[in-house]
């Protein structure tokens, strides 16, 4: 397996199961995390602490970049066998991936979305009423945003748990009724209000550009749009299916053009310096959705396509 493993570049956090041993394995670079927990005798690996918690199995640490664990009825072995590359976990993972109860690369997910959306308001202020978030991926970092801005917090837009995640979900027919069916706006909480409305991460832009006019049929008088991460310029090749550069629209149009795709009244995003506000080792985390420095080369990457923001008859 090791041997297979070294011929592998790129990103991986991975098991193997037969009746005698568990085998887990991170790439070298730490893309993708990977933890070890115990439930009294038994050993456990997960991607995200949060199934640790769905059993009651008590955490125990990470499986490191590059290490491979060998579990048997013996106990827990620990390899490193792999040429040492620097390290690079995935910074989207603290911002839309990972579940806010995980804890993750040693900090826990919910509060680096909460200290986002608090370094949000303080680059990106509105004069507004109310902050609502695009949930459920946006509340924490709109609780952030309300807790630092004083402005108060309301789910004025409430999501459907029946249908997927529209970011994902490959058919753009789909896409679309799926925007439709998972967000209903509360009146009660937008009528006559200037809202804040905080999202984690914009990427294709199609579901806000749905859901604000909704919250303008629901009485809000002013949608300021706020984002808690960088414009999203490049797609991911390292295990996320991310949509093409094509149809990224941070990847063609500018800040203002987005504003206007999405309907918005203003538009703010997270600033660099804001993403990493939670620590201080920033060279140890892939950012390659933002800047498109990929840590490992990409050998084929599909040719960006730019496609058209406005239909003739929206543009203004
Ligand atoms: S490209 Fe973006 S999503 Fe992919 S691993 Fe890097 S930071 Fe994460």
């Amino acid at each position: 397996m090791i041997e297979a493993l070294e011929q592998v570049r790129g990103a991986y956090s991975m098991l193997v199961l037969d009746d005698h041993e568990m085998i887990g394995a991170r790439d070298p670079f730490g893309f993708r995390p990977l933890v070890l927990g115990k439930l009294r005798d038994s050993v456990i690996l997960a991607s995200e602490t949060c199934a640790l918690d769905l059993v009651r199995a008590e955490y125990v640490r990470e499986v490191e970049p590059g290490e491979v664990v060998v579990v048997t009825q013996t106990g827990v072995r620990s390899f490193m066998p792999f040429a040492p590359m620097p390290h690079k976990r995935c910074v989207f993972e603290y911002v839309y991936f990972s579940r806010p109860d995980s804890r993750l690369f040693g900090r826990n997910v919910y509060d680096v979305r909460k200290q986002h959306g608090r370094v949000l308001a303080r680059e990106c202020p509105a004069d507004a009423d109310v902050v609502v978030p695009v949930p459920d991926s946006g509340v924490p970092a709109a609780i952030g945003y309300a807790q630092e801005s004083g402005l108060p917090f309301e789910m004025g837009l409430i999501r459907s748990h029946y249908v997927g995640r529209t970011f994902i979900e490959p058919q753009e027919a789909i896409r679309h009724f799926g925007v439709r069916i998972k967000f209903n706006p509360v009146t009660a909480v937008l009528n006559n209000r200037r809202v804040v409305l905080v999202e984690d991460s914009l990427v294709r832009g199609t579901t806000l550009r749905k859901v604000i006019p909704m919250l303008r049929q629901a009485g809000a008088r002013e949608v300021h749009m706020r984002i808690a991460a960088p414009p999203t310029r490049y797609s991911c090749f390292y295990g996320i299916d991310t949509p093409t550069r094509s149809e990224l629209l941070a990847s063609h149009y500018s800040v203002e053009e987005i504003r206007r795709f999405i309907t918005a009244d203003s538009i703010g995003y997270l600033s660099w310096e804001g993403l990493y506000s939670f620590t201080d080792k920033r060279e140890s985390f892939c950012d390659a959705c933002f800047t498109g420095d990929y840590p490992v080369k990409v050998s084929q990457q599909p040719k960006a396509r730019q496609l058209p923001l406005f239909e003739p008859a929206v543009r203004r």
